[in-house]
């Protein structure tokens, strides 16, 4: 048996989680037994989608249950292997992170190397983020080169690497929305053509004066106000890819907006909502186009990382807060 901490779910919030939805917890870790691997966590994810699992709805990933830890992406250290093909010292990437340690079947983990890339780029611009962002732009919203694409949230993970692959692969303009003016700042930096603050007035007036000539595919990361500016704007025969609607996730009202549906029908719009883990099949692809980019350093990404276990709910709610800049992390150890 090895001494951990692992945070679990203390209650379901109604509305914003607080810091007293979870609870840090000593727990004593099983030895693993055969063809499982104990993994001592260095990093993990924190993600949007973890706030719809602490509600108690049927959904496409289980709700988190109370009392229980929660899960999500980590990369950790093999302490102790009873598994073929893992050995003490190897890291991998796996689905048991929000604890120190880890017993995990060896099939549920993916070894990855160090040497190769950084380990947070696993969970980031080289790992389920980056392929939503590359999914999501290429194949779901059919993106053509000569086109003009809008993003939200584009100061984020997924936000921040759609923008910056449209324009490596041939977008005409490429336009962003965030949160603050520094987050504008750094869009203008990585290549955008236009980025906004939605704070500052209407996004359907700030979106109308970056994309004057319309747009052709809006990235939805947002959904709400971002959604409706972006039919507003859409051309004909333009395309929205949903990946997310993270202006709701703390809502207990119904969404306000989207008011203009109707357009759908005028403009013969595709709106498709999308989950990464239908994209798998892109995985080999992704990873060579995308490390092929960041040898050349032709894609920047950022990242923000919290230290301390103890510190993973506050970065959990600094990411619905808009606090991070690129992909949010925790490292742990
Ligand atoms: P981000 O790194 O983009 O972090 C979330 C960001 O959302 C914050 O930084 C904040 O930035 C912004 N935000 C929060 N509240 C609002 C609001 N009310 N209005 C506008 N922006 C807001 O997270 P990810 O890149 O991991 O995820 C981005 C989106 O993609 C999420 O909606 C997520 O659920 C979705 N997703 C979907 C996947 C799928 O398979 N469909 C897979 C992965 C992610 P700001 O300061 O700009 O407000």
């Amino acid at each position: 048996m090895t001494d951990g901490r692992e945070i679990q779910l203390a209650s379901r919030p109604t509305g914003w989680p607080t810091p007293e939805t979870f609870s840090l917890v000593e727990v004593r870790v099983p030895d693993p037994g055969p063809g499982q691997v104990l993994v001592r966590n260095v990093l993990m994810s924190v993600d949007p989608y973890m706030r719809g699992r602490m509600n108690d709805v049927k959904s496409y990933v289980p709700p988190f249950q109370v009392g229980a830890p929660l899960d999500g992406g980590a990369i950790g250290e093999v302490v102790t292997s009873r598994a073929d093909g893992l050995r003490p010292g190897d890291m991998v990437l796996h689905g048991l992170g929000w604890r120190d340690y880890a017993v995990l079947d060896a099939a549920s983990a993916r070894r990855v190397d160090p040497d190769l890339a950084p380990l947070s780029t696993y969970l980031g611009v080289l790992g389920m983020t980056g392929l939503t962002a590359y999914a999501g732009l290429l194949d779901v919203a059919a993106f053509r080169p000569g086109e003009t694409v809008f993003v939200s949230a584009a100061a984020g993970a997924v936000g921040n690497l759609v923008g910056q692959i449209a324009k490596l692969k041939g977008a005409a303009r490429v336009v962003g929305s965030a949160g603050s003016a520094a987050k504008v700042r750094r869009l203008e930096e990585v290549g955008f053509d236009a980025a906004f603050d939605y704070h500052d007035g209407a996004v359907a007036g700030s979106l109308r004066a970056a994309a004057p000539d319309g747009i052709d595919v809006y990235f939805d990361n947002v959904g709400g106000d971002h959604l409706e500016a972006a039919l507003g704007v859409l051309r004909t025969h333009g395309r929205v890819a949903v990946c997310g609607m993270i202006s709701q996730y703390n809502s207990t009202e119904p969404p306000a907006a989207p008011r203009n549906l109707a357009l759908l029908i005028g403009k013969r719009l595709t709106v498709r909502g999308f989950l990464v883990s239908d994209h798998g099949h892109l995985r080999d692809q992704f990873v060579g186009e995308m490390a092929g980019w960041l040898r050349e350093g032709r894609i920047r990404y950022d990242e923000t990382v919290v230290d301390g276990l103890e510190n993973a709910p506050e970065a959990f709610l600094g990411l619905l807060r808009g606090e991070n800049l690129g992909k949010m992390l925790v490292r742990l150890g």
